[in-house]
């Protein structure tokens, strides 16, 4: 660990030792992350509409997801892309959670819209471009809802955790990192999934951590070796955007499983989670 001891002494509250049990974070609707039972969060990069929404949601709660995810408020590179649907996207997402028993995490951009945010979603979602946007991360801090906070494209283990650090001193121990991947020189794929930040989390952090194969990776083929890469390598749960027709997506359309897809790894994860000591939800349910 003496590679680590600076790293160490930089935190306070994320800290491994900062507390006697790791971290297991609560959602509004009885969905755990950090225990036995992983949590999978599953759902288009954007809503869309209702109707797109909905038949995912459908899907994903079919194949044994607990968690829908997707984006009302969506961080795009160009102004000129779509930027999602804004409280009209929330109102879905909640509907169609509550629909089939799902819980929900998106995106909040804004601090002024991290009480609107907050009003429809068991977690709010601090997307990787705003990892360092410190009055978001004050604001959310005091949200009263657990958050999940993505790595930086570029960011130091360091420089993620002290950006946690924020959200608990702001009085908000309900915090769950998610592995999205790292720019790297390489094209080939979108990003570089980091994999070994899983365990070195664990040694770190009290923490629950989750791992995002779709923006790890850009690449749908890829995402189902990597998403069984991610619980074997301890990983707290996924992140995965699922599409009912990923070629016509609004944003991400080539990382998107689709259903059929996502259910086949939910299937593939179920030995994988057991040769871990884990979980799949709808294994718990049945149980
Ligand atoms: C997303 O989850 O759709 C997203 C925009 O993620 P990230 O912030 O990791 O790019
Ligand atoms: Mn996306």
């Amino acid at each position: 660990m003496d590679r680590y001891d600076a790293l160490l002494r930089t935190l306070k509250l994320t800290r491994r030792d900062a507390r006697a049990e790791r971290t297991i974070v609560r959602l509004r609707s009885g969905v755990t992350v950090g225990g036995e039972t992983l949590a999978i969060c599953a759902g288009p990069c954007a809503v869309e509409s209702a109707e797109q929404l909905d038949a995912t949601a459908a899907a994903v709660a079919a194949a044994g997801a607990n968690v829908l995810r997707g984006g009302a408020f969506k961080p795009r590179t160009s102004p000129y892309a779509f930027q999602g649907l804004g409280e009209c996207g929330l109102e879905m997402l909640r509907a169609s959670a509550d629909r089939h028993g799902l819980a929900v995490v998106t995106e909040v951009l804004d601090p002024r819209d991290v009480a609107v945010v907050a009003r429809y979603a068991d977690m709010l979602q601090i997307g990787a471009r705003n990892m360092q946007n410190f009055s978001l991360l004050r604001e959310a801090g005091t949200a009263g809802v657990p958050v999940l906070l993505k790595r930086g494209l570029a960011a130091t283990v360091e420089e993620w955790l002290l950006a946690a650090e924020y959200l608990l001193h702001a009085g908000n121990e309900h915090v769950v990192l998610c592995e999205r991947g790292v720019r790297s020189f390489d094209p080939a794929t979108r990003n570089v999934l980091d994999l070994a930040v899983v365990p070195l989390l664990a040694e770190l952090t009290h923490l629950p951590v989750l791992v995002d194969p779709s923006h790890g990776t850009g690449v749908a083929r890829l995402v189902g070796p990597m998403a069984l890469a991610a619980v074997a390598a301890g990983a707290d749960g996924l992140l995965v955007e699922v599409h009912p027709e990923p070629a016509q997506a609004a944003s991400d359309g080539p990382q998107s499983l689709r259903p059929q897809e996502f259910s086949a790894l939910m299937g593939h994860l179920a030995g994988i989670a057991a040769a871990v000591g884990r979980r799949l939800p709808a294994a718990s349910l049945a149980a």
